[in-house]
């Protein structure tokens, strides 16, 4: 029996759950809920993808030519699981209708770890969600945190993580976000919220953040420090991290030394929309000496969380044990083991 699952909210993140939860072969999409009448709702309808609206909205999406498939409500009725991938707090007041309805839910980083019962991060703590009805996915740069410091927790013990950000200033599609000539110190906070969010997944963790707004689009980039006890040679970590699902190798000989380069790379190998899920690891970045480890990672911020959106749900609903959930995920996407080249 498949589950099947809403998706309210079709943006960046909402269309790419969508496309993914098709692929998967035990959940079934009802269909997707969105509120502006615009090129999104008609790609939706060109897939095939049943389009909900707000009760309100059903004239203005006829009026601009748009054809609908009844109301959000109906959706969510229809729903066993709605995956909210509205904007930035919005779902948590959305969260009142889930629950007058009855409905688990499963939210996105933008959201504060209130909105849900557990914050979540596949690698790390999957067994936490089993069974919840209220699951938080958490956003595009602490998901690549979290991979990369639950896959090397397997092999070594992580004593502090320290970590600055270089974040992409705006997705390719936000023509009204900067900045587009500056370097910004955004929000000036120590650490940056970035760290929290980490600890509510990997608890009682010392993690320190800083982060940084740059002028591209593409990915953001992080410099890592970890101080871990022992001395692990650069082999080990990079054999260590490249065992993981979800985090790939950039080796020496590719040439490849920017976010440009590795966008090049999803292209050439036909990834929709250039998208990567996985998380881009520098093997040349990495240097261990006297218990410190440091390395950097490309995160692609747009369908980063994708994965992870899919597991939830077989979490909330015990339909899988942890790696099996992974493992199914990641073959209905064709993501990527070992090395990106
Ligand atoms: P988006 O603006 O691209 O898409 C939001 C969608 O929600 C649009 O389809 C919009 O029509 C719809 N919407 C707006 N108001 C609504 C409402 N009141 N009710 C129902 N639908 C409504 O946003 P996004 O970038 O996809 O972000 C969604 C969530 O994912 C946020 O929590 C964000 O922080 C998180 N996230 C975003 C990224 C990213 O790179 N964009 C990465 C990770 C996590």
């Amino acid at each position: 029996m498949k589950i099947k699952v809403g998706i309210n909210g079709y943006g960046t993140i909402g269309k790419r759950i969508a496309d993914a939860l098709i692929k998967q072969p035990d959940m079934e999409l009802v269909g997707v809920s969105k509120q502006s009448a615009n090129y999104e709702a008609l790609m939706a309808i060109k897939k095939g993808i049943k389009l909900f609206v707000d009760e309100n909205s059903v004239e203005k999406f006829r009026n601009a030519g748009i054809e609908v498939s009844g109301t959000r409500l109906e959706m969510i009725r229809e729903a066993q699981v709605i995956i909210d991938a509205t904007p930035d707090g919005v779902g948590a007041k959305n969260k009142a209708l889930y629950l007058s309805e009855n409905k688990p839910a499963i939210f996105q980083g933008g959201e504060e770890p209130e909105v849900a019962d557990v914050s979540f991060s596949a690698l790390c703590n999957y067994d936490e969600a089993k069974g919840k009805n209220y699951i938080r996915v958490v956003s595009c740069n602490t998901t690549g945190m979290l991979r990369i410091i639950c896959a090397l927790r397997k092999n070594f013990k992580i004593k502090k993580v320290r970590v600055v950000l270089i974040r992409r200033a705006a997705d390719p599609k936000e023509v009204k976000r900067g900045p587009i000539n500056s370097i910004l110190l955004n929000p000036v906070e120590l650490p940056s919220h970035h760290a929290d969010d980490a600890k509510t997944v990997v608890k009682g963790l010392d993690i320190f953040t800083m982060a940084y707004v740059v002028p591209t689009t593409l990915m953001h980039v992080h410099a890592m420090n970890l101080q871990v006890e022992g001395n692990p040679s650069k082999e080990d970590i990079i054999k260590t991290i490249e065992s993981s699902n979800r985090i790939i190798g950039i080796s020496k000989g590719s040439g490849i030394a920017s976010t440009a380069e590795i966008i090049e790379v999803a292209r050439d190998m036909g990834r929709p929309r250039y998208d990567l899920p996985e998380v881009i690891f520098f093997e040349d970045s990495v240097h261990s000496s006297n218990g410190e480890i440091f390395l950097s990672y490309a995160v692609h911020q747009e369908s980063i969380v994708v994965p992870e959106n899919i597991d939830a749900v077989r979490a909330m609903f015990g339909m899988k044990e942890k790696e099996e959930s992974i493992g199914l995920t990641d073959s209905a996407l064709g993501l990527l083991r070992g090395r990106l080249v």
